[in-house]
């Protein structure tokens, strides 16, 4: 089941505080609609009763198709949240769905996001049967490979399923700051495929987990923590 509620919000342009209904879980299997909602960015967007604009609530989100086995928990950092925050109380949400189910219920494979638009990319690689964590590791050699070119502190990487083909991972280069959409960088999709199967062994496996612990998986964050570091 969606889950909605009221929350007291105050318009970021003009201030005003009013009270609104938003989204805090949202079910695409009973409500279907919703998906696609969530991909126009409509989903916990509300037109404010003073000024009249319209803008996005970024609260907590959490996003579930039962039937492709997704499960993504959105957790803005706003108010001061930090990263830390958001791993550890996702953790203890992890931990807690874990005890509440049956010993022979698997838990679901639940991925944690920070950025609406990671969100809308994680929905989309997870569709398209790809490992968020390779996914992240590619984005991590994209960085290194255009050193220079593609300022990790400055530019996002966000698989793009729409451009995408049989042979190619459309990546799209976005602007952090201006939030526009700037070039496209491909992935040959033998790579990738190759990269699984490196990856399918259990020592090759390790080395990607240990460079992505999660559960927050960012190759952007990772390539940057590695630069910073003597
Ligand atoms: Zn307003």
């Amino acid at each position: 089941m969606s889950q909605k509620r009221k929350h007291e919000i105050a318009c970021p342009l003009c201030g005003r505080e009013q009270r609104v209904e938003l989204w805090d879980s949202i079910n695409v299997d009973s409500e279907p609609e919703l998906r696609e909602a969530l991909l126009l960015n409509r989903v916990n967007r509300v037109e404010c009763e003073g000024c009249r604009k319209s803008f996005r609530v970024d609260k907590p989100l959490i996003y579930r198709d039962r039937e492709q086995d997704i499960f993504v928990h959105f957790d803005p950092l706003v108010g001061g949240r930090t990263l830390a925050e958001a791993e550890k109380s996702f953790r203890e949400a992890m931990a807690e769905l874990d005890r509440l189910l049956p010993k022979d219920v698997p838990p679901p494979e639940a991925h944690l996001v920070v950025e609406w638009s990671e969100l809308v990319e994680r929905i989309f690689l997870l569709e398209e049967g790809l490992d968020a964590r390779l996914v992240e590791h590619i984005k991590y050699m994209m960085y290194q490979q255009n050193a220079g070119k593609l300022p990790a502190e400055k530019k996002n990487l966000l698989f793009d399923a729409q451009d995408s083909t049989d042979d190619q991972l459309c990546f799209v280069v976005q602007d952090r700051a201006t939030r526009k959409l700037e070039s496209v960088l491909n992935f040959a999709r033998a790579d990738y495929e190759a990269l699984v199967n490196l990856f399918d062994s259990g020592d090759q496996l390790a080395l990607l987990e240990e460079q992505f612990p999660g559960p927050y998986l960012s190759g952007r964050l990772r390539y940057l923590q590695d630069l910073a570091e003597p």
